[in-house]
């Protein structure tokens, strides 16, 4: 028996989409639920695979399988195709399980010929509407089907519409249309040497093939490459009795929603017209009414339209997409599927629905994409001023998308002028050949970040989404010339004060200003209530990474639980309205050059840092705060050493200042004694803590101090204190044991009771590895995945994004870049053999995750796999994390065995 390739709608179901495509399955579904759907039958995707497989020719039996579905849809319409008397005529459309939208072809008409022409007319008593159909199918089939260039077609058509009154497709006479379905033969035969088909046989085989070809062609396939959708899927083939919505006024078509795709409104949404064939609404040749007009111009159908969006809606639990045409008072639906949304849409539509009683709150949780969650949070671009500047050539290059959110600005490429711009109340944004702590305060006032260099985890990125500011970094087709500055792409020039545009969602780059729509979290009430039914599903913990009182505060009003990394490094840096320099300190204490020395300064910027903890802990009352000790190497607190060089070469030159010069000899040979040929894998990390004496012990006190302090006023305080970058048990015993001694002096000191915990980060591939260790000194674990993975690579974090590494994910030679999306296959088995062997040593052991990965959906739903306890991100993205963490529970058991 062969294979059955073809299947009439009245034996598929909507479930059937990947042997039926999207289209032909929802015909099927449309046509069992008694609604109107003009006759027909899909030829599978199976058979489209086969057809390549086998040579680009019809399986055995396909065709024959063809004419007998054909037959039964005469039996339906009691028409019989090429029939001159009462002739069928049918569509052949495309239809792959997914839609790709106006990728593949489609050809109307098919069945007509001069003979079946005239009948056609007569039954109808429209001659001009014939002719017009007939020279649509040529124009159809000779172009999509034979590949004659569409334009030579148009060009003969324009010819003769210049000789109506009106110009217009509207105008042309039957006599035309009658010369040029004339012309359009010849041109047909000029072309290809053959005649036109008049075989509606003919026609209906090649049509099919045709369809089955454009799976292939060009634009199919770079769609298809673009969205990740295979190749071997195939495209099956509809083939739907013709309906004409131009056939007079008591005719038309349209397409509508059952809810407003932009806002998510309850309401049906749509156009239509009057006398009219889609591709007519499509091309705009006319201006489509909205769809509550049909109230008025055809108050039976429009009803009846209403009716029908309210079962499909119900019967698919989704809103719509439709298409419809009425032909001579009767309505015909010719396609639904599912309706593209905007994320406000989305969002609104998934809350309304349960609310409805439509659907679960789980199924409104999974309908919702992370990146649909992030729109919510972030000023972006109007979408039609992008189509504008893209139009108008603007897009200047494309970096790295670091930080969502779009901005326009004048470009200033330094932080100190960004600063003062910024606070005169222009709009800034901050173009650096990549960004370090001495910009920071230029960053504040900015509005968004361009950087040349650096990637995923660079500065500028991390900084930038911690606050939620757009960041696109590593633009290396941006040349920047500070000294000038301004920097040229593509051969244009931008100077300082020029306006610039940045997409930190998108790594797009425009000339000019491109009009901004604002963010307010609080206000999405239903994005509020969606993400609180993820919190009543999701097992893992969301916390967030935050550095100051402020970010806290905004952590916990995005639902974050907790601090899952506050960097204490970035306390040490100068705060705006304070009198002494922290700056000052901090360098005169790395310069030290005894103990007592360096305690003098550590004293002094003690206060600082308990002020500062004070501030988070009271922020986070009730939650737990994990604070990292310091983690950098010692000279990204002191001046570049090339910059040094250049000062103390001058002050010798010039003899000036023999007080500065020894001065700034004195900090040139403590940079040079600090220079690490790879200061990433050098004193850094608890390395820095054991050999600066006095330092974590001061960072120490000054956390619990604040604890006790804030203790007293009533606030419930959860201080871990996190000791980065371990790779070896002795160094975090060493360490424990040093400043365990100082908080417990300080508790007793202050005559209060907090509880805190030790910890360390696994940062370190080693101490992934020997965990079981490691968690006898620790009572807390938190992936630094930042670190780990370059560790774990051995690609440098800081370079690689910019050199190689966007390159490799490219040409696929790795998936994705690891520095963003969790690597599952080899950070992720260390990660997991981490969390076993720590839980061996402690089964109770609280594991996180403070890495950037933390707020990408997909390594949240690995951390949900391997069972952490919680992730940690930066504040913007702890609703995304919410809604991931909540789809993870949804798809996997938590901390399932692999
Ligand atoms: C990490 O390494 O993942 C981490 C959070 O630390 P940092 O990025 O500060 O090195
Ligand atoms: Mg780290």
């Amino acid at each position: 028996m062969t294979k059955k390739w073809v299947y009439l709608f009245s034996e598929g179901n909507k479930d059937m989409r990947d042997l039926l495509g999207g289209k032909g399955a929802n015909l099927a579904e449309m046509t069992n639920a008694g609604l109107p759907v003009p006759p027909g039958f899909t030829i599978t995707t199976e058979a489209c695979n086969a057809y390549f497989e086998a040579g680009k020719r019809f399986p055995e039996g396909m065709w024959e399988q063809t004419l007998e579905a054909l037959k039964k849809v005469e039996e339906q319409t009691g028409k019989k195709f090429g029939d001159p008397k009462n002739p069928l005529l049918v569509s052949v459309r495309s239809g792959a399980r997914v839609s790709m939208p106006g990728m593949m072809d489609t050809v109307l008409n098919v069945g007509l010929n001069p003979e079946t022409l005239q009948g056609l007319a007569k039954l109808m008593g429209n001659e001009r509407f014939v002719w017009d159909a007939y020279r649509r199918l040529i124009q159809m089939f000779g172009s999509i089907v034979k590949g004659i260039d569409r334009h030579k077609f148009e060009t003969i058509l324009d010819e003769y519409k210049a000789r109506t009154e009106g110009g217009k497709d509207t105008d042309l006479t039957t006599d035309m249309l009658k010369d040029i379905v004339r012309d359009f033969k010849a041109l047909y035969k000029k072309e290809l040497g053959e005649d036109f088909p008049d075989d509606p046989y003919e026609q209906l085989r090649e049509a099919i093939a045709a369809v089955f070809g454009s799976w292939f062609g060009a634009p199919a396939v770079s769609y298809r490459e673009a969205e990740g959708i295979p190749h071997d899927w195939g495209t099956a083939v509809n083939i739907v009795t013709m309906v004409f919505g131009n056939m007079g006024w008591n005719s038309g078509t349209g397409v509508a929603f059952t809810r407003n795709p932009a806002t998510g409104e309850k309401k049906v949404w749509g156009e239509y017209l009057l006398n009219a064939q889609g591709e007519d609404v499509v091309a705009g040749i006319r201006t489509p009414h909205p769809i509550e007009d049909m109230a008025k111009e055809m108050p039976e159908q429009y009803e009846e339209f209403l009716k029908i969006c309210d079962l499909l809606e119900r019967h698919y639990r989704d809103v719509q997409d439709m298409e419809f045409t009425i032909e001579r008072g009767k309505l015909w639906m010719l396609q639904t599927r599912t309706g593209k949304r905007t994320a406000a849409a989305a969002v609104k539509i998934a809350v309304d629905m349960v609310k409805e009683g439509l659907i679960t709150k789980e199924e409104a949780l999974m309908r919702i994409t992370p990146d649909q969650v992030d729109q919510f949070l972030h000023p972006r671009f109007d979408p039609k001023a992008v189509q504008k500047a893209k139009e108008e050539g603007r897009l200047l290059a494309v970096g790295l998308n670091a930080s969502p959110g779009a901005a326009s600005g004048i470009a200033i490429f330094d932080a100190n002028t960004a600063e003062e711009r910024g606070k005169a109340g222009e709009a800034v944004i901050l173009v650096r050949p990549e960004t370090n702590p001495d910009d920071v305060h230029g960053m504040v006032e900015a509005k968004g970040i361009l950087t040349q260099h650096g990637g995923m985890t660079s500065h500028a990125a991390v900084v930038a989404r911690g606050w939620g500011k757009p960041c696109v970094a590593g633009c290396e087709a941006i040349k920047i010339d500070l000294a000038a500055r301004k920097f040229s792409v593509n051969g244009r020039e931008i100077k300082e004060g020029d306006y610039i545009s940045i997409d930190g969602a998108t790594g797009e780059v425009f000339e000019g200003a491109i009009a901004t729509i604002e963010a307010s979290f609080e206000e999405e009430h239903d994005l509020v209530t969606l993400l609180s039914w993820a919190d009543e599903v999701r097992k893992l913990g969301v916390w967030a990474n935050a550095d100051n009182p402020e970010d806290a505060t905004r952590a916990r009003a995005f639902g974050a639980e907790g601090i899952g990394l506050c960097r204490t490094e970035h306390m040490f840096f100068d705060q705006e309205g304070e009198e002494i320099s922290r700056r000052e300190n901090v360098v005169k204490m790395i310069m030290a050059e005894t103990d007592e020395e360096r305690q003098k300064y550590l004293d002094r910027l003690l206060p600082f840092q308990r002020k500062d903890f004070e501030g988070i802990f009271r922020a986070m009352d009730g939650c737990p705060v994990i604070i990292r000790l310091i983690d950098p190497p010692m000279h990204e607190f002191l001046p570049p050493r090339e910059e040094l060089i250049e000062e103390v070469t001058q002050l010798r030159c010039t003899n000036a200042d023999p007080e500065e010069l020894a001065e700034k000899e004195k900090m040139l040979h403590v940079v040079e004694s600090l220079w690490e040929a790879n200061p990433m894998m050098g004193l850094r990390g608890c390395r820095a803590g054991i050999m600066y004496k006095g330092l974590t012990e001061m960072q120490t006190r000054a956390i619990i101090e604040a604890a006790c302090n804030v203790a007293k006023e009533g606030v419930d305080v959860h201080p871990e204190i996190m000791i980065p970058l371990t790779s070896h048990i002795n160094e975090l015993h060493v360490e424990r044991e040093k400043l365990e001694k100082v908080a417990k002096e300080v508790i007793a000191e202050k005559g209060v009771h907090v509880d805190y915990k030790f910890g360390t980060m696994i940062e370190v591939p080693r101490a992934a590895i020997t965990a079981d260790e490691i968690a006898k000194y620790a009572d807390f674990f938190s992936f630094g995945t930042n670190d780990l993975t370059q560790m774990t690579f051995g690609i440098s974090r800081d370079d690689a994004e910019g050199k190689f590494l966007l390159d490799y994910v490219e040409r696929k030679i790795l998936p994705n870049n690891p520095f963003e999306v969790l690597d599952r296959d080899g950070v992720g088995v260390l990660m997991k053999m981490c969390v076993e062997k720590g839980r061996a040593t402690k089964p109770d052991l609280e594991i996180g995750i403070c890495g950037e990965h933390g707020g990408e959906p997909s390594s949240v739903e690995f951390c949900h796999i391997i069972g952490l306890n919680y992730v940690s991100c930066s504040p913007f993205r702890v609703p995304i994390a919410r809604l991931a963490a909540a789809q993870a529970a949804l798809r996997y058991e938590y901390g399932r065995k692999q």
